[in-house]
Order: C-alpha cells, then sequence, then structure tokens
C-alpha cells in the first residue's frame, strides 16, 4: 500500500468514526439513566422524556442531544422561506417563527431553532428537530397563503421544508 492510499484509508475510517459518534450521541436520550439534567438548556430528563421542570436534586449532569446539535451545527431540520412577500412583512415573519418555535419548544424541549439567517432575498431556519420546520411552514402558509414543500430525506431523520409567497 503506499502512502497516499494509506492515509486516504485512515481519513475514511476516521470520518465513519465521526459519523457515527456523532450519530450516537444525538440518539442517547434512551441509554442514559434518569433523572438527567442538562446544564446548557436547561431540560430534565424524567420519566422517559425531556421535559421543563425544576432541576431533581439526584439529576446527572449530561448535554441534551439538542444541544450536542447546536453545538455541532447539525440540523435536523431546516426552513427556508423565499419570495417577495416576506421581505415587505418581515416582522410579521419573525414573530410566526418565534411563536410557533415557543409553542413547540414548551411541550417538547428537544425541538429548537439552532440558527436563522436573514438574507436579501431569504430567510433560512435550521431546527434540531424534523417538526418545527414543518409547524412554522404550516403556520405561514395558514396565515399568509403562498406554496409550502415538505421534502423528507435518510430515513425520514431530516426534513427540507420551504414556503414561497
Ligand atoms: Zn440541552
Amino acid at each position: 500500500m503506499n502512502n497516499f492510499s494509506r492515509i486516504h484509508n485512515l481519513r475514511v475510517k476516521f470520518d465513519r468514526l465521526l459519523n457515527k459518534r456523532s450519530f450516537d450521541s444525538y440518539k442517547m436520550d434512551k441509554k442514559f439513566s434518569e433523572p438527567a439534567y442538562c446544564p446548557s438548556c436547561h431540560a430534565v430528563y424524567l420519566n422517559g422524556r425531556w421535559q421543563w421542570k425544576d432541576k431533581p436534586q439526584d439529576a446527572k449532569t449530561i448535554i441534551c442531544s439538542a444541544c450536542h446539535r447546536k453545538k455541532d451545527n447539525y440540523p435536523a431540520g431546516t426552513l427556508l422561506i423565499k419570495g417577495s412577500f416576506p421581505g415587505d412583512h418581515i416582522e410579521q415573519i419573525i414573530n410566526t417563527i418565534h411563536n410557533e418555535e415557543h409553542r413547540e419548544s414548551s411541550d417538547h424541549p428537544m425541538n429548537k431553532i439552532i440558527n436563522e439567517s436573514y438574507e436579501e432575498n431569504s430567510i433560512t431556519v435550521d431546527t434540531t428537530d424534523i417538526h418545527l420546520p414543518v409547524r412554522i411552514g404550516k403556520a405561514l402558509k395558514k396565515s399568509f397563503g403562498g406554496k409550502l414543500k415538505i421534502n423528507y430525506a435518510e430515513n425520514e431523520n431530516r426534513v427540507q421544508v420551504n414556503w414561497i409567497k
């Protein structure tokens, strides 16, 4: 084996390892004992799910999967907003995005926004989960009309939502 292919093989192995590790850490919710507490977002893991609660005294500290995704900038969902309407109604659009995030996250602490980027002709919202972008997209369509496209990928572990008006 020459040096180049050895380096290439190492690289492939390393990439696989990285992918495997990040995948596992996002899927860790079922593996650790409860109660647990995430110091980053203050969610509490109890009775098999993450909730907003006071930290139990005996809680173990663990970074939750949503905060891992946020830290790694590894979204599960993306909402792309395009068209001339959003630019002229930016406040209403931002309010809708944040209201829906608040409603979703109050019941499901693991579902939240990672990033929002506001460009001249588009808005992109990345989320930790696949439900929130769909929820925001549906709320936008209900309030303002327009066209909504929802595409799931990677065995429904990933979603791309486009809203155009
Ligand atoms: Zn967290």
